[in-house]
């Protein structure tokens, strides 16, 4: 307990007009709140699980030693973030291959519904083969179980995630979509499936379905999120607002789907403090895994229209590489990393010709990390850095 003070102020043990020292009891009750968190400086609310306690310990490297008990088992595994391929064999006992499957969805973005020209970044034809070559057109039994006979000639993978990716998966005639899901959810060798959608195309009746359809398999949604400002989504034409995002991700989590974000680093007017208030408002709303990737220029885009005139740049490698590690140290530990860098076929990709060093840039993060000496989540229990 503090002494009391006297009516002149003075405790007893320090002069009067002096100001006392904070007492160990107070001192004690502000280390507690920060360390949980708590909305005391006005932020989100308290993050902090049992699991990340190892993250603001990381920050005096003397308490990592002999206190590997708090620490996540990634952590415990040598590694700096929470990587999708340890995850996927934490939860599966082995190694687990995602496999892109094509159902030939459409995308209100793009068909007159919400706009009519896709978002500024976007060409399907680059980032999905099967509008290429048009395997898109096959059955998706025939598609998937063609690229498990390659996989398995390549590497030694016998268990399988079907990713239903280009467009958005969850637009379009329901009882189609719920039959296609549940094919590739039958299929031997698949574990698991993943859709990917826009935040404003999750209806009830679609959530209802993924429900039913993770009772018998693993289902992982994956939003277009991209960014928590909205003037930022106006710029890439996304057409939805971080509001929407909002409500899909409660919706989903509700449901008991595994929640994964995309989102974008380098858009243009973000700053630092913009982007890693992202991570912290996806952290707030315990998204299971975010899927991060640069800002960049394919052929055939508004957004190369925009880089040929000087109105746009990426990102440097390094300004990436500084925002990416800053960006990890604020998400929450439990959160799951399944994308860094984003890649397109080198064809495809007019800038910035870095991100074709995908694993160099990784190795980069990860150096980064480790000469900060932090973590996934190192900044994830202090209060967020003000804008
Ligand atoms: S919502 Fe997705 S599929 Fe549609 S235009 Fe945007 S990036 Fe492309």
């Amino acid at each position: 307990m503090c002494p009391k003070p006297d009516k002149s102020g003075a405790t007893g043990r320090f002069q009067a007009g002096s100001i006392p020292p904070i007492c160990y009891t107070v001192r004690l009750r502000i280390l507690k709140k920060l360390a949980e968190n708590v909305s005391f400086f006005g932020f989100d609310p308290p993050p902090c699980s049992e699991m990340s306690l190892g993250n603001h310990a990381d920050l005096g490297s003397q308490n990592s030693e002999g206190h590997d008990s708090v620490f996540p088992p990634w952590r415990r595994a040598g590694l700096r973030y929470y990587a999708l391929g340890f995850f996927l064999r934490e939860k599966f006992g082995r190694r687990v291959w995602k496999l892109s499957v094509d159902a030939g969805c459409s995308c209100p973005n793009v068909d007159g519904t919400k706009g009519t020209t896709g978002c500024i970044f976007c060409d399907l034809k680059a980032t999905a083969p099967s509008r290429r070559f048009g395997l898109g057109e096959l059955p998706v039994g025939v598609q998937l179980k063609r690229a498990m006979a390659q996989m398995q000639a390549r590497r030694k993978v016998d268990a399988y995630i079907a990713y239903f990716q280009p467009g958005t998966n969850t637009y379009g005639n329901l009882a189609r979509l719920r039959a296609l899901w549940e094919e590739a959810a039958s299929l031997p060798g698949v574990v698991g499936v993943a859709i990917g959608t826009r935040p404003d195309a999750l209806s009830e009746e679609v959530l209802d379905t993924l429900e039913e359809l993770n009772r018998f398999t693993w289902v992982q949604i994956e939003l277009g999120v991209q960014t928590v400002h909205d003037r930022s989504l106006r710029w890439l034409e996304r057409h939805h607002t971080w509001a929407e995002s909002v409500e899909a991700i409660i919706s989903a989590k509700k449901r008991g789907l595994f929640v994964v974000s995309h989102v974008i680093l380098g858009i243009p007017g973000e700053t630092l403090a913009d982007q890693l208030q992202t991570a912290r408002q996806l952290g707030a709303l315990r998204v299971d895994g975010v899927k991060i990737h640069n800002l960049h220029v394919l052929r055939h885009t508004r957004l190369e229209k925009l880089w040929r005139n000087g109105v746009f740049e990426p990102m440097s490698r390094e300004e990436y590489i500084r925002t990416a590690v800053e960006f990890l140290e604020n998400l929450p530990p439990m959160c799951v990393i399944e994308r860094l860098v984003g890649d397109a076929p080198a064809e495809f990709l007019l800038a910035p010709k870095w991100s074709l060093e995908k694993s160099l840039v990784l190795r980069e993060i990860e150096a980064e990390l480790a000469r900060r000496g932090s973590f996934q989540g190192s900044a994830w229990c202090l209060p967020a850095r003000p804008s």
